[in-house]
């Protein structure tokens, strides 16, 4: 049998302790342990399991005083068997988190004494441009951010060291003002606090009192080989800090690629355009070929025509997800020559008369094997 711990120690309550407060504790340990946050931590996880099943158990009158009356083993084989499961804690939970991370819209609607809520920081967007090369092979990069972060001095609550918040005498704490005109009711953010639903008596010297301050930042950014133009990577909680205590928002980088003097990108593979000169095409040549690793020669082998490619398997961009490199396609693009001597001139003219005995001949036999 495994030792459970009690439900009020593992949410730091006491036996008395009102939904709300329950709540209010819930949500603090759901914050700070919730698997978005933690990815990968087996104990955070844990935590936040058994967060959850406390908060269930206590949150339920019914459940309460069987574990009141009895502790855990009272649970056990009566039906009430803890949480469900993992999957279980966020269906059931959900509406914690949608007013934790302010999705809930309600804006603290039908709550008695509605706290100001707890707003998630703004999500910054940074554009970069790196060159083709970089996209291709991947990079590490330095960026710079002007950016808002929790006043260091005052850890965000916006006093000056050594004194407190008060509750907001306009709102009494909830951060709205409401408004009687005629039948209707009009809610708007609180004038006095500006939403905070306190008010600050001596304000934090380093952000006058908006618990924030403006940071320069450099941050490190790995760029992964195949990433394209419109690419866009995540930073979690690289954005600002919270108004209010929440979380950062996060950071998204959207990249901008450099188009290159030799090669276009079509998926993972590339695609060159090389001229030869009609010459080379009809009889043939070995031609040198820019490649993302130096360069190399093809074989043009003899008749070749225009927009005819060929590959270099293995020479494009590394796939973004893994796998097989791409290929880089070489086209061909025929020129022909907009000056001639007299000799070429005359070579040509005899080669065209060839040509064309050639054809005429051609045709006879044609005509001849159709019966004419
Ligand atoms: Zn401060
Ligand atoms: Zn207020």
């Amino acid at each position: 049998m495994t030792t459970k711990r009690d439900y009020y120690e593992i949410l730091g309550v006491d036996r008395e302790a009102s939904a709300e407060e329950l709540k209010k504790k819930y949500r603090k340990l759901a914050l700070k342990y919730h698997p978005d946050r933690n990815p990968g931590d087996k104990e955070a996880e844990d935590k936040f399991k058994e967060a959850a099943e406390a908060y269930d158990v206590l949150t339920d009158p019914k459940k309460r005083q069987v574990y009141d009356q009895y502790g855990h083993q009272g649970l056990e084989g009566n039906g009430f068997s803890g949480s469900g499961g993992f999957d279980d804690i966020f269906s059931s939970f959900g509406d914690i988190f949608e007013d934790f991370f302010g999705m809930g819209g309600g804006g603290g609607r039908g709550r008695g004494r509605g706290r100001s809520r707890v707003q998630r920081g703004a999500d910054l967007r940074y554009d970069l441009t790196i060159d083709f090369e970089e996209a291709a092979f991947g990079t590490e990069k330095e960026i710079h951010l002007d950016k808002r972060q929790t006043c260091p001095t005052c850890e965000g609550n916006g006093c000056k060291p050594g004194t407190e918040p008060e509750i907001c005498h306009l709102c009494k704490g909830t951060g709205q003002h409401t408004q009687s005109q005629g039948f209707f009711t009009v809610r708007s953010t609180c004038p006095a606090c500006q939403g905070r639903g306190k008010s600050i008596k001596s304000p934090c010297p380093d952000c006058n009192g908006r618990g924030q301050v403006a940071v320069s930042k450099t941050v490190s950014l790995k760029i992964p080989a195949g990433v394209d133009t419109d690419s866009r990577l995540r930073l979690n909680s690289e954005g600002e800090a919270s108004p209010n205590g929440g979380p950062a928002g996060d950071l998204y980088v959207f990249i901008t690629v450099r188009p290159h003097k030799h090669f276009q990108r079509n998926g993972d593979d590339i695609i060159c355009l090389v001229e030869i000169s009609f010459i080379q095409a009809a009889l043939g040549a070995t031609i040198t070929i820019p490649t993302l690793e130096g360069e190399e020669s093809l074989k043009i082998p003899a008749g070749t025509q225009y927009a005819e490619t060929f590959r270099f398997p293995g020479k494009g961009i590394p796939s973004l997800r893994g796998g097989r490199r791409g290929d880089q396609i070489i086209q061909v693009e025929i020129t022909t020559p907009k000056k001639i001597s007299k000799k070429q001139e005359k070579l040509l003219r005899e080669f065209e008369k060839l040509d064309s005995e050639k054809f005429s001949n051609r045709l006879k036999n044609l005509l001849k094997g159709s019966g004419y």
